[in-house]
């Protein structure tokens, strides 16, 4: 329908005719999932479920957009529908995933059609971002005495406000008493005492959540946005937008700065969305220099005058390497011939407006004085940390804990600078003492050789690529000046305590998975001289679990896969990675050694499994109840036992006495109390169920399900079947 519709350059009558239903009919779809929108907010009814008969009509209408946006003819019309841009973005609030998906895919077609002045409109968004959105230009400005409105949305807050709502914020005071600890919530949460759609203003769409794979496709969104992908006009207002909302933040008032009240704020929450899409042209034109108020402060230095008025009293705003100290005018003046416009210029501001903004691996974050804020784009975690008074005072060494920033003069921290605080004494016994040649102490662990480079990153330190300020990605609680760090064999720096305590708990659910030995930064597989008494066990079973996939590998005739032998494929030549992506393996409870349980695929059909007990996961030789023949090759290495109940690889052992799959096992209580004669015959599938055809999945002659069985020597067994 569509290629007739639109195979002309023109549309006829009956083809606007057409086009006009089709953006009525989403007009009245989204106002009613609008309010059903609302009133799953108030709690009063369940949210939209998808592909039910409530989302359906909706989703084939958007379909039919997205077809015809398809032709150039076709987003020309569509971009000039204002009421149907306006629905798209309530839809994409309020819209069940797949309606969501399908409106970031039109969006993503249409915006470049669109004027972002057109858009502003019709999101009663007042002005645009200034595109020379550089706080050096913005200094400048004369207008920029302007009060902030709070309330005054941006264009991109839309967007933004997809992030903010998926994101978990960690929230942290430090202050001078002993108030440890850090709260977490999310946008939803915390909004759950403003009552309506009326405390947002028109922005109502702040409220809710978001998902977080949605959030990932706005983020990818905003920031192909940014890199021009859409249009160059896009780029410019993208760039200014984010920009716009990360420096809100500093023309926040006073009153709204106590942390309950200021994480009630929109602005506090964009601004967090604006950190996951920032990019490096944000780092150098956001972030400011500072001018201290007393003239004794070691950082920064006192505010000057304006070198071109010479009066001695105009006051410098500006910093340039050529002109010298220049207040706004003279700024202005002076940068406007062209051949002084490269002149490389700096803000300087009062420590109360003062910003600094850093991108350190994917980590976006803006420091000022009161605060600081940071948020991760890939794991959607933020954390904003409020900062009690001016760092002046707090910075002047004695009396304040190396670790947790606690300041007290009760005597306790006359000792190597560390408070009484249990976590903080635990630090201090694994610390290094020593104080850097740079004056800054040390904030790796002890005994090390070198020491680990400052995180104040003085020198240069071409290997760090974080700072003191940075979160540890791992705990993503505190600074990585907060705890004894160490440095990766990837030049990744994280809490001691932190990589420690993600070696020993290993993986999650039952399976063997390696995916925690990983740096969750750049997925380098962790490595540091002082974590070898827990890398080598982890490296014994790897290998352990290396060599039995292989094996199995290469019985079942699938060394020469075609996931193995094409270019290009996830695992080209890699028959490891491939075998141990398809087979799953366990440890066994008693002998402690790697037991194959199936395929990986089999497992993850089961589901999730949450809650297991470790001692029932036993291998086939250490569960030997039938006293199955022990292979002469291989001994009971290879073992395996059929489950129970159905035709699959044992994984667990349970009660001494019956082996079971991971979905039978999952489903125990009911399967064990079926009667014998009711249980499925061969092939049996998983949870009792029957299965079609009449060759046995593990093609061997057994007894009835419901008895025991040993399948014998797998690998022995799998090279009979091939
Ligand atoms: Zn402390
Ligand atoms: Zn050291
Ligand atoms: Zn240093
Ligand atoms: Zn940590
Ligand atoms: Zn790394
Ligand atoms: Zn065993
Ligand atoms: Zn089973
Ligand atoms: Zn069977």
């Amino acid at each position: 329908m569509v290629g007739i519709l639109f195979s002309r350059s023109k549309l006829s009558h009956l083809q606007k005719q057409v086009c006009s239903h089709i953006v009525q009919g989403i007009r009245k779809e989204t106002s009613k999932i609008r309010e059903e929108w609302e009133s799953s907010l108030t709690g009063k009814t369940p949210t939209l479920s998808e592909n039910s008969d409530q989302d359906a009509y909706c989703f084939e209408l958007l379909s039919m957009v997205l077809a015809l946006s398809g032709s150039g003819v076709g987003r020309t019309y569509l971009a000039q529908q204002y009421p149907l841009l306006q629905d798209l973005f309530s839809l994409l609030h309020t819209g069940t995933p797949r309606i969501q998906r399908q409106v970031i895919s039109v969006l993503r077609r249409v915006l470049p059609e669109a004027k972002p002045q057109t858009l502003a409109s019709i999101l009663s968004v007042p002005n645009l971002p200034p595109s020379e959105y550089s706080i050096v230009s913005l200094a400048s400005r004369e207008d920029d005495n302007e009060v902030y409105d709070v309330n005054k949305p941006g264009i991109l807050d839309v967007l933004l406000a997809c992030i903010g709502k998926a994101l978990t914020v960690q929230t942290k005071i430090k202050a001078s008493g002993p108030q440890k600890g850090v709260t977490s919530m999310t946008l939803a949460e915390c909004q759950l005492d403003s009552k309506s759609a009326s405390s947002t203003g028109s922005r109502w769409w702040m409220r809710g959540k978001m998902d977080s794979a949605m959030a990932n496709k706005i983020i990818s969104l905003i920031q192909d946005m940014a890199s021009g992908l859409l249009s160059e006009t896009w780029a410019t207002v993208t760039k200014a937008a984010v920009a716009e909302a990360i420096l809100a933040l500093t023309k926040l008032d006073e009153n709204v700065r106590a942390p309950q009240t200021c994480v009630k704020t929109p602005t506090m929450w964009l601004s967090l969305s604006s950190l996951c899409v920032l990019d490096q042209d944000h780092v150098e034109r956001l972030t400011s220099g500072q001018w201290v108020s007393s003239p004794n402060g070691q950082h920064g230095q006192p505010r000057p005058t304006c070198d071109n008025h010479d009066d001695g009293e105009t006051q410098a705003i500006i910093l340039c390497t050529e002109c010298g100290n220049l207040c706004a005018d003279c700024d202005r003046y002076l940068h406007l011939p062209r051949k002084n416009r490269n002149h490389q210029r700096q803000v300087f501001k009062e420590e109360e407006e003062a910003i600094k903004v850093d991108l350190h691996e994917g980590c976006g974050r803006t420091k000022l004085f009161w605060l600081m804020a940071l948020a991760d784009s890939r794991t959607l975690k933020a954390m904003v940390e409020f900062r009690e008074g001016k760092q002046s005072t707090a910075k002047s060494g004695l009396g304040v804990c190396r670790f947790c920033g606690t300041s007290s003069n009760t005597g306790l921290l006359a000792i190597g600078n560390v408070c009484a605080d249990t976590e903080c004494q635990e630090y201090a016994k694994i610390a290094c003492i020593k104080t850097l040649p740079c004056g800054h102490p040390c904030r790796g662990i002890k005994d090390e050789d070198p020491c680990l480079p400052c995180l104040h990153r003085c020198g240069k330190q071409e290997t760090l690529k974080q700072d003191a300020d940075d979160m540890c990605m791992i705990c993503f609680t505190e600074a990585l000046e907060a705890a004894p760090a160490i440095q990766l064999k990837c030049n990744h720096v994280f809490h001691s305590h932190c990589v420690r305590s993600v070696l020993s708990k290993r993986w999650v659910g039952p399976r063997i998975t390696f995916g925690f030995s990983l740096c969750p930064i750049c997925k380098a597989t962790i490595d540091h001289p002082v974590l070898r008494d827990l890398l080598k066990p982890i490296q014994e079973l790897f290998e352990d679990v290396r060599r039995k996939a292989m094996m199995r590998l290469e019985y079942e005739g699938l060394h020469k896969a075609e996931a193995i032998t094409t270019p290009g494929a996830r695992f080209y030549q890699d028959p490891a990675g491939f075998a141990m992506d398809r087979y799953a393996y366990y440890v066994c409870y008693k002998c402690n050694k790697a037991y194959y349980g199936g395929e990986a695929r089999c497992e993850e059909q089961a589901g999730a499994v949450e809650e297991y007990d470790p001692q029932e996961l036993v291998c086939g030789g250490c569960s030997d109840v039938s006293r199955a023949q022990v292979c002469p090759k291989h001994g009971t290495d290879f073992l395996e036992y059929k489950c129970r109940y159905c035709c699959s690889v044992a994984v667990f052992f349970c009660f001494g006495t019956t082996h079971f799959c991971n979905a039978c096992h999952d489903d125990f209580q009911r399967i064990t109390n079926i009667p014998k004669l009711e249980l499925p015959r061969c092939p049996a599938g998983p949870r009792g169920k029957l299965m079609d055809g009449d060759e046995c999945p593990l093609h061997v002659k057994h007894p009835p399900t419901g008895e025991e069985f040993a399948l014998g020597c797998g690998v022995c067994r799998n090279a009979h079947t091939f």
